[in-house]
């Protein structure tokens, strides 16, 4: 997205005076929720900082935040939680074409069209960019075969940001291509995957000549990469809880029919505040099983409680560096950070429960969370790029230290040796 000119931008208070004058005219908390919404998104007060023809208002991120804060003000509903928006919209803004942006902002802040991440493939998560899920051209189509895994929300997705192979002569990273694949088709078979935690919240995709045009290509064709990389980044910054804002609890319809909606798609996630570890529940548990006189295990709590701290903090930089729209390392530091805390929960967990932590179910620990905290921490860790691909990222990016060697990068992706032949 290019900058707005400075010298034509409204000032705090005009936006501000702007936003509650329309809110005071068309916010009616009775309003059925997607009526509403198309006329928030259409508005342009919906996505403030998008741009004038597709959907916003051309803001930069300090006055876009002011409008936010008179939506919330007015106690309005704002736009869709979710992937979509967190993910898929900051990309596509980023390196879509207008009209394909055009095409597809809409859906996703009115919430009409969810979104899934199609990256992983069985032998391809870390070494993203040896994927094999290949396209070939087809007239205005391109026709996709090939499997993706731990595909979260697959099920329930209109739309993947697929990465595909779509010229094996090159080195592997230039020959990719980024594409919003359409998910309800013939040729697209989605199949939950049971988790130790009990939970389905991901799924592996069966790709079988399945159809994309080629005008959902986003970033050029072989341009894949770079996109991938915007989204990723993004992604990181999820780790630090910008999920999207969920709608007001209470009010009238439109809220009620918001926050059911929001429900009904964060089932997903229900489980990730375990994943993370729970580290707010171990001292008032072990304050209830009578652990505080344990001087070993208060000092384990005291040192969980720092650490969550400094992430914390942590975790505000990534917020102010995304909305001044430049995510950065901040994100890979959280991220690992959300690691660390949550593994060194679980262990205190353990500590604090004993041999009741083995047991699950509603009568367990805390109505079964804390059981559920120790069989779904090692997620944390493997979600959004493992620890192990963060170091290199903070190795490499932010200290600035060399490259890790590679075998394979420099050669026609044709000549790369794998257990997978299918994009050649
Ligand atoms: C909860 C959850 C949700 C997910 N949701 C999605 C989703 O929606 N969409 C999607 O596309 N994917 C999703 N994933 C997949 C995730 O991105 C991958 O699992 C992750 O990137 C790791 O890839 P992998 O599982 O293939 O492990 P591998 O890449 O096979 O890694 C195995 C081990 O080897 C280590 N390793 C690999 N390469 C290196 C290296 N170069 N240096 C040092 N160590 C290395 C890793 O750190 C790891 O410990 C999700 C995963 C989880 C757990």
């Amino acid at each position: 997205m290019s900058e707005p000119d400075a010298s034509s931008l409204p000032s705090d208070e005009e936006v501000r005076a702007d936003a509650r004058a329309w809110f005071d005219a068309n916010w009616d908390p009775e309003r059925p929720l997607t009526e509403w919404r198309d006329l928030l998104v259409d508005s342009g007060w919906a996505c403030p900082g998008w741009p004038a023809d597709r959907y916003g208002r051309g803001l930069p991120p300090d006055l876009a935040r002011a409008a936010t804060e008179e939506l919330r003000s007015a106690g309005a509903v704002g736009a869709a939680v979710g992937v979509g928006m967190a993910l898929a919209a900051p990309t596509l803004l980023e390196h879509a074409s207008p009209a394909l942006q055009r095409v597809l902002l809409r859906g996703i802040a009115t919430g009409r069209d969810t979104w899934c991440q199609l990256f992983s493939e069985p032998s391809n998560g870390s070494d993203l960019a040896g994927l094999t899920t290949h396209a070939r051209r087809d007239g205005d189509e391109w026709i996709v075969t090939g499997q993706k895994v731990w595909t979260t929300g697959a099920h329930h997705a209109a739309y993947g940001m697929l990465l595909v192979r779509t010229d094996p002569d090159v080195p592997k990273h230039q020959g990719i291509s980024y594409f919003a694949f359409p998910m309800r088709q013939d040729g697209v078979v989605v199949r939950p995957l049971r988790q130790m935690n009990g939970r389905a919240s991901f799924n592996e995709v069966f790709l079988d000549e399945a159809r994309v045009p080629h005008a959902n290509l986003v970033g050029g064709l072989h341009g894949g990469w770079a996109v991938a990389r915007t989204t990723l980044a993004h992604e990181r910054g999820l780790a630090a809880g910008l999920f999207g804002s969920l709608p007001p609890a209470s009010g009238g319809r439109t809220c009620q029919e918001a926050a059911a909606e929001a429900a009904e798609y964060l089932k997903t996630y229900e489980w990730y505040p375990q994943r993370a570890g729970r580290p707010d529940l171990v001292a008032p548990v072990a304050r209830r099983l009578g652990r505080f006189g344990d001087a070993v295990l208060c000092q384990e709590i005291a040192a969980l409680h720092t650490q969550q701290r400094a992430a914390q903090i942590t975790a505000q930089r990534a917020v102010e560096a995304r909305r001044a729209g430049r995510p950065g390392p901040e994100g890979s530091l959280g991220k690992l950070h959300g690691s660390n805390i949550a593994r060194a929960a679980a262990a205190a967990h353990s500590h604090v429960a004993g041999a009741h932590g083995m047991l699950s179910g509603p009568e367990s620990l805390e109505g079964g969370i804390v059981a559920e905290v120790l069989v779904s921490v090692p997620g944390q860790s493997i979600a959004g790029g493992t620890d192990e691909i963060q170091h290199d990222i903070i190795g490499e990016r932010v200290l600035g230290l060399p490259k890790e060697p590679s075998v394979d990068a420099d050669i026609p992706f044709r000549q790369v040796r794998t257990n997978r032949r299918d994009a050649r």
